[in-house]
């Protein structure tokens, strides 16, 4: 039996047998640990896991029976589960094994409503952050671990995790936009306009249009949610957690509907997710949306109300 990390017999042109072993008769194992992001239906009893994990990037994984009231590893297959994973190398989706539990965050986050909605909303940034199955995505796990113990301990106010995870996130993914110096020229701040197409604050020379102007305490919210300087983030108040969320969420929009669609690193779900929230915004005359089209990110930034930024 062949134990090591993604070693072989992964098929090309495989069948669609899933958790099928590798030609030669032995079954490939590997172990990594991940965080479960989203759990899909699969026949009977089983499920289609997706999983970030450190060492893999995000992958998709069979678990068998898991489905099944005795399933010995079901509970620890949902979604925020920080685990230990052993696979078996199938030849189009690898077969979990074994799992060890190593953080129960599920249990504390889906037992407080905002810890719960901020927290679906940061599985689902770090999914379609993480366009391309078995990247490694070391810094996005990472983040999105950090993220997750902070909800499931309740060490900062939800919103401003998740908020803060967006644009670190973003970062990551090679987005970082610009609170202080001007995004566009770079003259030294600080700036009162804003331009999510500009990529942050931008001096009055170069500022385009749809630019708003937040107010100095959101400024400072952003760029501290950015820095992960939290005592600042932690001391903000109501007014400016409103103006960064709303700023913050129309950045990751602008981005997930353009800027990541446009490098090419959306994936096909991605894309139709990012179509079909453009349909949405020009509104009237497209195709009417079934309601799992609304993402959760969308849904929950909607609620908060991107609305709130005073147009300039
Ligand atoms: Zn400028």
């Amino acid at each position: 039996m062949i134990i090591g990390w993604g070693g072989p017999g992964r098929g090309v042109g495989a069948s669609a047998r899933v958790g099928a072993v590798a030609d030669n008769g032995d079954v490939s194992l590997y172990r990594d640990e991940g965080i479960v992001l989203r759990t899909q239906k699969l026949g009977e009893a089983d499920r289609i896991i997706t999983v970030l994990t450190r060492a893999h990037g995000r992958i998709r994984v069979v678990g068998k029976g898991v489905r099944r009231t005795s399933s010995r590893f079901g509970a620890r297959l949902e979604p925020f589960m920080h685990v230990d994973l052993q696979l078996a190398t199938g030849r189009t989706l690898d077969v979990v094994t074994q799992v060890e539990t190593l953080d129960p965050f599920g249990r504390t986050i889906c037992a407080d409503y905002g810890s719960y909605t901020a927290g679906t909303a940061v599985l689902e940034t770090a999914e379609r952050l993480t366009a391309e199955e078995r990247e490694p995505a070391l810094q996005h796990y990472l983040l999105l671990l950090g993220a997750l113990r902070a909800l499931a301990h309740g060490e900062h106010d939800a919103g401003l995790v998740l908020d803060a995870f967006v644009l670190r996130g973003l970062s990551i993914a090679g987005f970082a936009p610009s609170f202080a110096e001007c995004a566009r020229c770079a003259a030294d701040g600080p700036h009162r306009l804003f331009s999510v197409q500009a990529g942050g604050m931008v001096c009055t020379a170069c500022r385009p249009p749809g630019t708003v102007v937040p107010s100095p305490e959101a400024v400072a919210l952003l760029s501290a949610l950015l820095t992960g300087d939290w005592p600042v983030a932690d001391a903000s108040d109501a007014r400016a957690r409103r103006d960064a969320s709303g700023i913050t969420a129309a950045f990751l929009q602008w981005h997930l509907e353009r800027g990541l669609r446009s490098l090419q690193f959306v994936e096909r779900r991605g894309d139709e997710q990012a179509e079909s929230v453009a349909r949405g915004t020009r509104g009237g005359g497209g195709v009417r949306e079934e309601p799992s089209a609304t993402s959760e990110v969308e849904r929950l930034y909607r609620e908060i109300g991107d609305a709130e930024v005073e147009q300039a």
